[in-house]
């Protein structure tokens, strides 16, 4: 079942053609890593894919709804992590977590918070303000917003950028657990992560899809996977 459909996105800020005309779907059950070089248009294209940006061309159809037609619709199925995890500094792991669910109008939202923190092992630190965190427990939090409604599409910027390798692990293991259920999309500057993580591999470079196949055809590409990345975003 396809849950997430671009169609031919495009978008500029100004004269900076950010994304230049790109499409490609994503399949239940598929985890695709989105790679390519600082600038590629990777946070672009979730960003428009989830709504935070409009479109100037194209489309992005997310469990059947169109983002931008319907947008209430398609966010009701769809969970998305910004990149840096943005959370409000002032609140506790919990306050923020209700205020999610709140925002989603999601019922019972105790049970949803209260699952939510055992699935993403914030417990202990539940009743901690925001700027208290460490990194890795702020990275969760911004997962954990985006699965607190368990959507079907999840879209994740970066989210393991900057942990330590037991931070990396803890992410990981969560996203593994759950993404058999859901198709997502995960961009990351590490390419050891797509053999443990993805099922599919996108690669962009001046806001142009460059490569997009199966997890197993990408690594046939070649044993030194940053040669191999360098040649198709060059
Ligand atoms: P990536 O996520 O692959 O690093 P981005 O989507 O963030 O790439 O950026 C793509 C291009 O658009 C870059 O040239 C970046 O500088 C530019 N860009 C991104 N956001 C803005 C913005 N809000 N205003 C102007 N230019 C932007």
């Amino acid at each position: 079942m396809t849950l997430i459909e671009v169609k031919n996105l495009k978008k500029s800020y100004g004269s900076i053609h950010a994304v230049r005309g790109i499409s490609f779907s994503v399949e239940r059950g598929e985890v695709v890593g989105f790679l390519g070089p600082n600038g590629a248009g990777k946070s672009t294209t979730m960003k428009l894919i989830a709504g935070h940006l409009r479109a100037d061309h194209g489309a992005a159809i997310v469990a059947g709804f169109d983002i931008s037609a319907h947008p209430i619709e398609a966010k009701t199925h769809l969970g998305y992590s910004p990149e840096g995890a943005p959370a409000y500094g002032e609140m506790t792991v919990r306050e923020f977590l209700r205020f999610a669910a709140d925002l989603r109008n999601l019922p019972n939202p105790s049970e949803r918070v209260k699952k939510t923190l055992e699935l993403c092992r914030l417990n202990e630190v539940a009743h901690q303000t925001v700027d208290t965190l460490s990194k890795g427990y702020r990275m969760r939090l911004g997962f954990a917003q985006a699965v607190i409604h368990d959507p079907e599409v999840l879209i994740l910027d970066e989210p393991t950028d900057g942990l330590d390798p037991n931070q990396k692990f803890e992410v990981r293991r969560i996203l593994k657990e759950m993404a058999s259920r859901k198709a997502v999309i995960v961009s990351t500057h590490i390419l050891e992560e797509i053999d443990e993580l993805c099922t599919r591999v996108i690669v962009i470079a001046h806001g142009e899809v460059r490569c997009d196949e199966s997890k197993e055809k990408f690594l046939q590409r070649g044993a030194d996977l940053n040669e191999v990345f360098r040649q198709l975003t060059a």
